[in-house]
């Protein structure tokens, strides 16, 4: 019997088909995309610090190749063959990061997916949760724009990503929460990178949050759906065939995103099946009826009533907490619409109304200190801007600017119409 020799080019084994980084504030996600499940191996090297994956019987697909450059932690990232069979991918480190390994089964449209987290080890003395910019006496928003990184959410005609138009507005929102003076907003996600659902959930939890506004946008089969509609939590099955459906995506939003499921997080054991949830619920319908009645009116609404489904990421907040369907991506007008800047701002404005009115009649919400109808001009803003924002037209606006100039000053005060 002679030697076996493998062949030098071989299509047997795994495909690596594709790859790409995520980052984000407490760590960066490597994913490569693979025709089959793998075996693997990971390691950590020092001087300089390493990160080396192998993984067994595997190559590059044609056409498929590493990102040219890593980004934050990693400086260089490389492959190799070292043994026969074996694909090394090696990321080159500027300081020792630990790392999490784990392969996600396929979920359409992703294949296998095999997930490296790289995670900061910290500090000794660093505490997990940075709560410095919030005070004690603020009525706190937890703005949890849905999806990102591996997950898009829904996805438009266009190719327009759900995830994309959430941050959006949820970063314009954060902005315009943060200008009244009783309030103060965070995001759970501040850029593209994927949160799990439960790790939303904590994050509100450990801020001591008042309420949480999960923002998203639809996607329905039938092209034609769309307007806004506003979710909060049921215990008892959906209150439509569509909150049913929706919630089964939105859930699913974990396997799309990709979750180690060893990863033991702090386990939630504040039990829902208290008096809490009652108060829960009913304050979270309050919630609901003023951010459909402000969204009502500078938007069509999908539904005029609050509806219920069984969100994952509503479950086991203990705070007022919505899910806000802004829009349909896979409504054509809609998702050109939700790229917008007017739009999302106007989306953005009129939410917070709806917040601002709950606020007013929540005995948790500080007093107001701030005047009444009358909107001080902040950075960056232009006439269409401020316009969108309180829901009014342009010429609206107009009238209301004392000086009836058309350019507007920083600072100046505008007398403004409540919509
Ligand atoms: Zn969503």
């Amino acid at each position: 019997m002679g030697l076996v020799l493998w062949p030098m080019f071989t299509n047997a084994g795994t495909e690596v088909t594709g790859s790409r980084f995520w980052h984000g504030p407490e760590r960066t996600r490597l994913v490569l995309e693979l025709s089959d499940s793998v075996q693997y191996n990971v390691f950590r090297l020092q001087n300089p610090e390493r990160v080396v994956i192998d993984i067994a019987d595997s190559h590059f697909a044609g056409g498929a190749e590493l990102p040219a450059e890593g980004g934050g932690p990693v400086l260089g990232v490389r492959s190799g063959r070292p043994t026969n069979g074996t694909l090394r991918v090696v990321l080159d480190l500027g300081a020792p990061w630990s790392y999490r390994t784990f392969l996600l089964s396929p979920n359409p449209p992703y294949p296998y997916r095999l997930v490296v987290d790289l995670s900061r080890i910290p500090e000794e003395d660093e505490s997990v949760v940075d709560s410095s910019d919030t005070r004690e006496e603020d009525y706190l928003v937890v703005i949890d724009p849905g999806h990102g990184g591996e997950d898009p959410g829904a996805v438009g005609g266009k190719g327009s990503h759900e995830k994309d138009v959430a941050l959006a507005i949820a970063n314009r929102l954060k902005r315009i929460i943060n200008w009244d003076s009783r309030m103060r907003a965070v995001l759970t996600r501040t850029d593209d990178y994927y949160v799990s659902l439960r790790k939303r959930v904590l994050f509100a939890m450990s801020m001591s949050a008042d309420v949480f506004l999960s923002i998203h946008a639809d996607g329905a089969k039938r092209r034609s759906a769309r307007g806004a509609s506003v979710y909060i939590l049921s215990t008892d099955g959906a209150s439509s065939e569509m909150g049913k459906w929706l919630a089964q995506r939105e859930n699913a939003s974990d396997l799309a995103g990709g979750v180690d499921i060893g990863e033991q997080e702090p386990i939630l054991q504040r039990t829902l099946l208290d008096m809490g949830l009652d108060w829960k619920i009913k304050e979270s319908r309050l919630l609901g009826i003023e951010l459909l009645n402000a969204m009502g009116k500078v938007g069509p609404l999908h539904s005029a009533n609050v509806e219920r489904a069984g969100f994952a990421v509503l479950k086991s907040v203990d705070i007022p907490a919505v899910l806000i369907e802004t829009g349909f991506m896979t409504n054509p007008d809609e998702e050109q619409a939700l790229q917008q800047v007017l739009v999302q701002e106007r989306i953005a404005g009129a939410i917070f109304r709806g917040l601002s009115a709950y606020c007013d009649a929540d005995q948790r919400c500080p007093e107001r200190t701030q005047e009444a109808n009358v909107y001080v001009v902040a950075p960056g803003d232009s006439l269409p801007l401020i316009a969108a924002r309180l829901g009014l037209t342009v010429s609206e606006l107009r009238r209301a600017d004392p000086s009836g100039s058309s350019s507007l000053q920083l600072g100046q005060r505008l007398k403004v119409p409540v919509p």
